[in-house]
């Protein structure tokens, strides 16, 4: 794919101007290639997610790190489209964009359209920076924002009750990550609206990926656990599984808690919190992350999923509350089984004590789930599933930097 756009490119430098005789056309079509023209296709449709991606993630924009061109042709053609929605600016002093000590997010508002609700709002977000350099962050997270563009498009047609906040946000990889120059904590510490009109705020990142070669793996909706709401949204999406999991199982290292995206930062101003992923693919962080990697069906999928989401937090009759410490559920146990034996078939390369650890920690899982979903486990149970949880992301996804042995220890 990359190199038959590649090729296109070329063709159309080299081509010769057209003949005078042709009328200039009258209207400005976008031109093919450019984050416009993504508009043509469908809302929420395969076309669409993967031209967001393939405009993203192409070699030309130089893998979008934070105040490079590449980075700002990315944030130009962001706030372009969203310009082109009509949607209002959500930024700086009427702008549509927060200024980082490195790059710029972008920001729009869709307005609710209940007049006693629409002070209320729900965030959107998903990085677009990247790498940069040969990295190109087609999953990482081009994904996320071609799925984060689809919901825009498809809240500007159609706004919920409450007001929406679609922000691209810059600057969440290294170096900034985690500090004061990370475009979401940047956005917690000052805000461009009253942070206490944010009912909830949902992350994406790394969503077109899937965890092992050969198998479809799921989407994970982590941190419904933060909120109290009901009605939450069915688990299921067009030809996709998705499941529930608790943020602890991915967040509470040996070292602490520790967001892996955007939705850190509100977490710790205690707003609920909702993270979508497909979780770390064997492309990530390397130089294969490149769209035709991809799942494009499944990512096309997911729209629809974190719309239903989106409507559910923003249409609720009351603002949904904060929970403080949800327990990790017999369904977390559940969840984390059928990931440890989707990831033992799926990782060839799986031998000896590491074989041994992850059949052992399945039957623990399988056992431990063998009630009720709703189940709370109780503290020394949950520190079991989590710990089963990190050994299985640190054996079962291949990264060269973290030796088995390191693995086993945790
Ligand atoms: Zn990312």
């Amino acid at each position: 794919v990359r190199r038959g756009v590649l090729a296109l490119a070329l063709l159309a430098c080299s081509r010769e101007p057209a003949p005078s005789r042709v009328p200039p056309p009258v209207a400005t079509a976008p031109a093919p290639g450019s984050p416009r023209s993504c508009l043509a296709h469908p809302v929420g449709s395969e076309p669409a997610v993967r031209c967001w991606v393939e405009w993203l993630a192409a070699p030309a924009l130089a893998g979008r790190a934070p105040g490079t061109p590449g980075g700002e042709t990315a944030r130009a053609g962001i706030e372009a489209v969203l310009r082109d929605l009509s949607l209002d600016p959500a930024g700086d002093r009427d702008t549509y964009t927060q200024a980082l000590p490195r790059g710029a997010s972008v920001l729009a508002q869709v307005v609710g359209r209940d007049p006693a609700r629409s002070d209320e709002v729900v965030v959107v977000g998903a990085h677009y920076d990247h790498l940069g350099g040969e990295h190109l962050g087609a999953d990482d997270n081009a994904s996320g924002v071609a799925v984060l563009l689809e919901l825009a498009r498809a809240l500007a047609k159609d706004p919920p009750a409450r007001s929406v906040l679609i922000a691209a946000f810059d600057a969440e990889e290294p170096p900034a990550y985690r500090t004061p120059a990370m475009g979401s904590q940047r956005w917690v510490d000052f805000p461009t609206l009253p942070r206490a009109q944010v009912v909830a705020m949902l992350a994406m990142d790394l969503m077109g990926g899937n965890l092992w070669p050969g198998e479809r793996t799921p989407l994970y909706v982590m941190g419904r656990e933060t909120l109290v709401a009901d009605g939450a949204p069915p688990l299921a999406g067009d030809g996709l599984t998705v499941e529930a999991m608790h943020l602890r199982l991915v967040e509470d290292l040996p070292s602490g808690r520790q967001a892996f995206s955007d939705h850190g930062a509100f977490f710790a101003a205690k707003i609920p919190v909702l993270f979508f992923s497909t979780g770390r693919s064997p492309h990530y962080h390397r130089i294969t992350d490149t769209p035709d990697t991809l799942d494009h069906p499944k990512l096309a999928a997911e729209v629809a999923v974190v719309e239903a989401h989106l409507r559910w937090l923003a249409d609720l009759p009351a603002r949904p509350a904060w929970r403080a410490d949800p327990p990790v559920l017999a369904a977390d146990a559940a969840a984390l089984a059928r990931m440890l034996a989707a990831g033992a078939r799926g990782s060839a390369e799986l031998r000896g004590l590491a074989s041994e650890v992850v059949r052992a920690d399945l039957a623990r899982m399988r056992a431990l789930s063998a009630v009720a979903p709703e189940t709370p486990l109780d503290e020394a149970a949950a520190r079991e599933v989590i710990a089963a949880s990190l050994r299985a992301q640190c054996l079962l996804v291949p990264d060269d930097e973290v030796p088995t042995a390191a693995c086993l220890v945790l």
